[in-house]
């Protein structure tokens, strides 16, 4: 008999339950027990929401108030020195994740650094570790949600994060390798694992996804040694879960694992089954991930049989599992609570739940034959049918100029230094030229007005004339400021990805189909179904209102096609480049109308290109190709004296700088400032040709930076960039901090750039 497995869940909770109750537990609304109470009943829903799926091996541990990866560092004792050791575990757990700030006791601790796990929207808390680091079992959470599912009659599978993965995705503060610190962190993990099958536990998911990354040989030697060590741990089952990629080079070494279980991806890698059965040793079970845990489809059920079945009369069924390709973590809870959603489309949807009942259907069918899933079987057929044919997915023109887009379609008329001369006579901006990122402070009112016309109690005027006053208020506070380059404040945009999807074809919108992206912050990403294309103008009335309001240069504000590609749930049956190609000319039309309207700069926001690199090195210049071309295509309809901006936040991009230098913007804004400019070293070696704000101060903290410390990071970038190639912006968009915060800062940048300014035109050595 095949089991159905799952890998994880959600822990949101289907209307947000635990966002509300973490929420609610900071702000001191509700004490620690209310919130514990919530958590175990969005834990039990989940199991029985499992269970009635009727999936054999449902995983318990995998809920988390906050991340994975923190209750991991808490697991094995590895809270960093920093954090008070004195309070209560809900207190010190969320100080590591959030920082702690108690003005009177004299507390002012930073949170732990976060960035994204592997190639998902979803952020983890970065494990710090230093030299000789210790570490210490404690089993309780593991082992206390295993008997909690156990008492209420769910025996489950505990997940953990294996010991490899949780080391390589650690930084030592001090130097070194985190994978010297495995010795000390070894016996830690055969006593949980020993602790989890005393508890009862038959088996025990392990997940390994650092084993699909190109890993240096001293991982994989850590690898064999690591699981012949905990395959001895315990009497359990070991189920070693692997995700988001091919395993490539590492399949020989996954499949001699002395595991009882080998989990596969089977949705971003079909190809790599025929080698892992062609090489699986005698007994291994292949966990297969057929169904996608990432993305919103339903699945296509002939096509996973075909591989489980052929799995299956290779190995045998006891030999196989059915699984998601991943946790469904990454995908939202329930598509049944999407009530907005037209039946069609609908019928081609499916969330957590759904997905669930996909893998017991798959697994019935495998076990008993075709037949007893008859209906199933035929129900999806039709379904996937449907979705293949639909008109409404398929748009003859959109193709068409999708197919015949040229080269000289991604490039601008003149090269840069031409434009450059051209632009600096029809802009006349002055040296090292001011700006912002676009949005100005989203205030209670902006949110209050946007939530009454939605609700239909301000009417589309009186909306629009709230917009216009919170717009014109803005541009008089710039030109009072003294700012060079103006933006219109983006009040009207709710977000930088759903403003447009609102406005393209193609584009559908849950109501609850909410995903986490770091602790309780959840995202609700757009479906892109079909083909994309404008259905008009997007921004050119509120650009053009706004530049009739002034003298001065009025940006126009768009966000880019590979961003709007990145944070969206995108088809699976093209692709991502041609839907990113499709998104690419509809933006590129609207650039052109914004011209055509008098907007003579156009800022095309990039900020999640990099997001978008596959996991192994050898993949990046594919995607980055098509990444790169899709934004040339968006921008490069112009004339050569309209000037094309980007933006970008992060600041670790000194390894695509050649890329990002292809987009061939006339000026770049980068995020920089909390790195204290490091991206700079860039340009030693590189020389970057086009214009560039490094971004001079960090608008992510309520902190107002000090025209000193403003000036003394464009020396440093004076250093390394030339004086006419700098531009002065804050380093992303100003929407979470508020007016008071915002006016100082820009005050001081304006007045730092003016002083330099002053010296460069004197010719003192502004760089000293
Ligand atoms: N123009 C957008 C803003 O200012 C850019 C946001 C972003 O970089 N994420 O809000
Ligand atoms: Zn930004």
């Amino acid at each position: 008999m095949a089991y159905s497995s799952n890998l994880g869940i959600g822990r949101m909770g289907a209307n947000r339950e635990l966002k509300k109750a973490v929420e609610g537990y900071w702000k001191k609304e509700i004490s620690e027990a209310e919130l514990h109470d919530t958590a175990k009943q969005i834990q039990l829903n989940n199991w029985k929401m499992q269970k009635d799926a009727g999936i054999d091996l449902i995983p318990s541990g995998d809920f988390s108030m906050y991340d994975q990866v923190l209750d991991t560092i808490c697991m094995v004792g590895a809270v960093p020195q920093r954090y008070n050791k004195n309070q209560s575990f809900s207190e010190l757990y969320f100080a590591m994740a959030r920082g702690q700030q108690d003005k009177a006791k004299g507390i002012n601790v930073p949170a732990m650094e976060m960035t994204k796990w592997f190639d998902t929207n979803y952020h983890y808390i970065v494990p710090e570790f230093e030299r000789g680091q210790k570490f210490s079992a404690h089993a309780e959470k593991p082992v206390i949600t295993y008997n909690l599912a156990k008492e209420n009659g769910f025996e489950t599978k505990p997940v953990i994060i294996g010991p490899i993965t949780f080391l390589l995705l650690g930084k030592m503060k001090d130097g070194g390798s985190t994978l010297d610190l495995l010795p000390n962190l070894l016996p830690v993990y055969e006593e949980i694992i020993s602790q989890l099958a005393k508890a009862g536990a038959k088996w025990i998911q392990i997940d390994e996804p650092a084993l699909v990354l190109d890993l240096p040989e001293v991982a994989r030697d850590a690898y064999k040694k690591t699981y012949e060590k905990l395959a001895k741990a315990a009497n359990v089952k070991i189920l070693l879960a692997t995700y988001f990629e091919d395993l490539k080079d590492n399949l020989d070494l996954a499949l001699s694992l002395p595991v009882t279980a080998l989990h596969l991806d089977l949705v971003r890698a079909p190809g790599q089954l025929e080698s892992a059965l062609a090489k699986a040793p005698k007994d291994l079970i292949l966990s297969l991930g057929v169904i996608d845990g990432r993305n919103i489809w339903k699945n296509d059920f002939a096509k996973s049989l075909s591989l489980l079945e052929k799995a299956a009369s290779k190995l045998g069924k006891d030999r196989v599992i059915v699984a998601p390709s991943c946790s469904l973590l990454h995908t939202p809870v329930d598509l049944d609570l999407e009530t907005k959603l037209d039946s069609e489309l609908k019928n081609w949807l499916a969330f957590a739940k759904q997905k669930l009942s996909e893998v017991s259907v798959l697994a019935k069918a495998l076990n008993q034959g075709e037949a007893a899933v008859k209906k199933e079987l035929a129900a999806n057929a039709e379904a996937i049918k449907s979705r293949k044919n639909s008109a409404r997915i398929h748009n003859p023109g959109v193709k068409k100029r999708t197919e015949s887009i040229t080269e000289d379609m991604a490039a601008r008329k003149s090269p840069f230094a031409r434009r450059k001369q051209i632009q600096n006579q029809a802009l006349g901006l002055p040296l090292l030229p001011t700006t912002t990122i676009g949005s100005f402070p989203q205030t209670t009112e902006v949110r209050a007005a946007r939530a009454e016309f939605k609700r239909g109690k301000l009417s589309q005027t009186e909306y629009n004339n709230f917009l216009k006053k919170e717009t014109e208020k803005t541009v008089r506070y710039q030109e009072k400021a003294g700012i060079d380059v103006l933006v219109h404040g983006e009040f009207e945009r709710n977000d930088m990805v759903e403003y447009f999807g609102e406005q393209l074809e193609g584009f559908a919108f849950t109501s609850n189909g909410w995903v986490q992206s770091y602790g309780s912050r959840c995202v609700k990403p757009p479906v892109i179904f079909g083909d994309v294309s404008r259905k008009g103008p997007m921004t050119v009335e509120w650009s053009k209102f706004a530049q009739s309001l002034t003298k001065k240069i009025m940006k126009g504000m768009l966000t880019g096609p590979v961003t709007i590609l990145q944070w969206s749930f995108v088809r699976d049956d093209q692709p991502r480049e041609i839907t990113c190609k499709q998104i690419a000319l509809a933006i590129r039309d609207e650039v052109s109308d914004l011209e055509k309207a008098g907007i003579k700069i156009i800022q095309i926001d990039e900020p999640a290109i990099r997001e978008g690199l596959p996991l192994h090195k050898k993949d990046w210049q594919a995607y980055l190709k098509w990444a790169v071309d899709s934004f040339r295509i968006s921008a490069a309809s112009v004339k050569d004296e309209t000037q094309i901006h980007t933006h970008m936040c992060y600041s670790e991009f000194n390894d695509i700088i050649g890329n990002i230098a292809d987009m061939d913007a006339d000026v770049i804004s980068i995020e920089t400032s909390r790195s204290q400019m490091e991206l700079l070293d860039a340009f030693v070696s590189f020389k970057y040709p086009n214009e560039i704000g490094p971004g001079v101060y960090d608008i992510h903290t309520q902190r107002i930076p000090a025209k000193d410390e403003i000036e003394n990071l464009l020396r440093k970038a004076l250093k390394v960039l030339s004086a006419d190639q700098i531009w002065v912006n804050p380093d992303c968009g100003l929407k979470t901090r508020g007016w008071k915060e915002v006016e100082p800062a820009l005050e001081a940048m304006v007045e730092a750039a003016k002083e330099l300014r002053g010296e460069l035109a004197g010719g003192k050595k502004a760089t000293a």
